[in-house]
């Protein structure tokens, strides 16, 4: 019997129990589902180079037997690591392969084994003209030695798969080649026809044969890159339907009723002119406008705020809190960490005073009578700006007309609590905000559903900072130079990545502050916070560096976000290579706040990791946010990026968002368009089922269409 795209990948030939479990773990259940999977590599099989034209230094993909012969044999060396050696030839040349803890290899490799080695190809060091590969990928080929090689192994292009777990790249290609091969070549079109034609994509079962056995004339170069005919229509399908997703989820928010507030109204323009402290900037007036905007619709904002760190978020945000306030509705203001809420707090008050406006503060461990206070002038709209941490969307905080709801630092809340706190009013506004600028693109994807708003300016009047890197050994230096910077009359920080010593041999806050107040700044006032004091010994500690009764703050990642100083001129970051990039930059944004000039010093050894070493050369490289998080993004990928694979990154299986953002761009825009109609799109969406059941909740089409 053909074989067709719903049938259980548990019956195919090659799987069996065992590894079907292993797939389903993976969530690969059907046929259908297998072949969403595509290889991430192909190799050009059709034609090796011979061993005797390799040119070192260059990747290379060999076909050659295990040779006995030549003084050269399998060898295990028990060292403390176990290297194994072998040396395999063409009929050309030889080259010498080496695998690090290459224990399990021991006894495998026979004479006359054909294997296709795939890596760099390098001159030995101390044996000129002798070529060595060390930790090739490797794959066995032919069944055992002598055996004939298979037609998926070699004579075409061959597509390499990401292992799953104990079934190796090998296996998946022979188990999709034999479902290819009995198919019954029945895969349904879901994309619109008008769609294929304008871009000319091949159909969706073409598109999946050609992903996996390419023909012999397409390019390798192309499909290394994701970019031949068959990738890029099964890139921009997965695209496709998840913005649509986003595009109808959005059309369903526009259907909501929302609060319609007045703006233009003279009473509440003059009253957001009051508020402000300095004239804002062009990015700032924009962003309002923009904010201002949404808040007239009679449908819920659903808008994100994006911007570096120091942009000025904060006082749009209090803006705009303003209009929701005169037009006599409370704003919930939500932040990561007690010391941002109470940075807020401080600031709210110190901005709405004027105004007469009730400002509270929500947080745990406050005394328990103050905290009942604070609640019920929540619940009585008596406090009409509420600040907090996520104690705010716990049970006992009841508002009385919640209007909008403020998220700082989105990254760091997840998706759910975010809606806690909305289902808190009855179909609030909704304002987020992040210090982690991401590249546009990436917020579409991630963001898809919220508008959003970049503020890409600066206040006047900052000097860029200077970023410097030193080493342990230069500390002393280094602490002169804070001394200096303290006898001008300004503040530093000293972060540290453990709040105790361990076992890591790193530096730890609690120490290093004893050793640094005893030995090395005996005259001057240190301060330590790190997030394991309680609540108000971390205020007491802000508040008198605040008033620059601290002069050096030691501290931890809890200054991260938020904290405001602008007489802190100076930060040092020992162990910079343990922190992350968006890390050291938020970090980094606790200084430059003022007109002083500001400069951050990250100590760390040279001989550190590369990536590490990268991390602190993009560091010194620059300021600008948008880059950093960008570069951030090509180091680590998306998925640890943010710290959770939930926003959408599972919808896509071979798309990637960094990589190919002009198809997602494309697909945004049809996703969108088709949305306008919506008896269209169910359709579309209808069409789905026939690809597989499982991708309408892939793409969370379930509650739409
Ligand atoms: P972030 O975007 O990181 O939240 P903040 O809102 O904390 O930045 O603003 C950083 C600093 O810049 C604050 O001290 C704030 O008072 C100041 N600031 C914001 N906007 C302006 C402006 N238009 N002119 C001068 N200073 C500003
Ligand atoms: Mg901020």
């Amino acid at each position: 019997m053909p074989i067709s795209l719903t049938n259980s990948v548990q019956y195919l030939d090659g799987v069996g129990p065992q590894r079907a479990a292993t797939l389903e773990a993976r969530g690969i259940i059907t046929v259908g589902d297998l072949l969403s999977c595509l290889p991430f590599r192909y190799e050009d099989r059709l034609r090796f180079t011979p061993i005797a034209e390799i040119i070192p230094g260059q990747v290379q993909t060999i076909f050659a037997e295990v040779t006995g012969g030549g003084g050269t044999t399998v060898r295990f060396q028990r060292s403390r690591r176990s290297i194994f050696h072998v040396a395999v030839r063409d009929a050309s040349g030889t080259v010498y392969v080496r695998f690090f803890h290459g224990g399990y290899l021991e006894g495998k490799l026979k004479d006359g084994q054909k294997l296709v080695l795939h890596g760099k190809v390098d001159e030995d060091r101390y044996r000129p003209g002798r070529l060595e590969m060390v930790n090739p990928q490797m794959e066995f080929i032919g069944a055992s030695e002598g055996g004939a090689a298979d037609s998926t192994e070699v004579g075409r292009i061959v597509p390499i798969y990401e292992a799953i777990g104990a079934i190796s790249s090998r296996m998946l290609r022979r188990i999709i080649y034999r479902v290819l091969a009995n198919f019954d070549g029945n895969i349904p079109e879901p994309l619109p026809p008008q769609i294929l034609e304008r871009y000319r994509f091949p159909a969706r079962r073409e598109a999946l044969l050609y992903a996996h056995f390419p023909p012999q004339d397409q390019s390798i170069e192309l499909l290394n890159n994701y970019r031949s005919p068959a990738q890029i229509r099964l890139i921009f399908e997965e695209f496709f339907y998840y913005q649509l997703a986003l595009a109808l989820r959005r059309l369903g928010d526009h259907s909501r009723r929302g609060i319609a507030m007045r703006v233009r109204e003279e009473k509440v323009r003059a009253a957001v002119k009051r508020i402000l402290p300095f004239k804002p900037t062009t990015a700032q007036k924009r962003v309002l406008a923009e904010i201002a905007a949404d808040l007239e619709k009679p449908f819920p904002m659903n808008r994100l705020l994006e911007g570096d760190v120091g942009s000025g978020k904060t006082i749009v945000a209090f803006e705009a809190a303003t209009i929701v306030i005169e037009n006599g509705y409370q704003v919930a203001l939500m932040a990561p960490t007690e010391i941002l809420a109470a940075q807020h707090y401080l600031s709210a008050r110190r901005i709405f005073q004027a105004a007469g406006y009730g400002v509270e503060l929500i947080a745990s461990g406050r005394k328990r009578s103050r905290k009942d206070e604070a609640l019920a002038r929540v619940e009585s709209g008596a406090a009409q700006i509420v600040v907090g941490t996520h104690a705010l969307i716990e049970d006992p905080v009841a508002f009385k007309k919640l209007g909008l709801v403020i998220v700082d630092e989105q990254h760091r809340f997840g998706v759910l609590q975010r809606k806690r706190l909305i289902d808190k009013g009855v179909s609030p506004h909704v304002l987020v905000m992040t210090a982690t600028p991401i590249p546009r693109t990436l917020a579409l994807t991630l963001y898809g559903d919220l508008e959003i708003s970049v503020i890409d300016e600066m206040p006047p009047g900052r000097t860029p900072i200077e970023t410097l890197w030193k080493e342990e050994s230069q500390l002393l230096a280094v602490w002169e130079a804070v001394r200096r910077e303290i006898s001008a009359g300004r503040q530093a920080y000293v972060v540290y990545p453990v709040i105790e010593e361990s076992k890591q041999e790193l530096k730890a806050a609690t120490a290093e502050y004893e050793r640094l107040a005893k030995h090395v700044f005996p005259q001057l006032r240190i301060g330590l916070l790190h997030g394991r004091l309680k609540n108000d010994e971390k205020d007491s500690v802000m508040d008198q560096f605040r008033r620059n009764e601290i002069q050096i703050l030691v501290a931890t990642t809890v200054i991260e976000v938020g904290v405001d100083v602008p007489n802190a001129t100076l930060m040092v970051i020992e162990h910079a290579d343990r922190f992350g990039l968006a890390q050291l930059h938020q970090l980094r944004g606790r200084i430059g706040r003022g007109s002083e000039k500001s400069r951050c010093i990250l100590v760390a050894r040279k001989n550190i990791s590369g990536e590490a070493r990268a991390r602190i050369e993009t560091m010194v490289a620059t300021c600008n946010g948008f880059e950093i998080a960008e570069q951030d993004l090509k180091q680590r990928g998306p998925g640890e990026f943010f710290g959770t694979r939930q926003h959408g990154d599972a919808a896509f299986s071979v798309a990637q968002p960094l990589r190919d953002h002009e198809i997602l761009e494309l697909a945004r825009r049809e996703a969108f368009a088709l949305a306008e109609n919506p008896q269209r799109a169910a359709e579309i969406i209808a069409r789905l089922e026939s690809v597989s059941p499982s991708w309408r909740q892939r793409y969370h089409l379930a509650s739409v269409g």
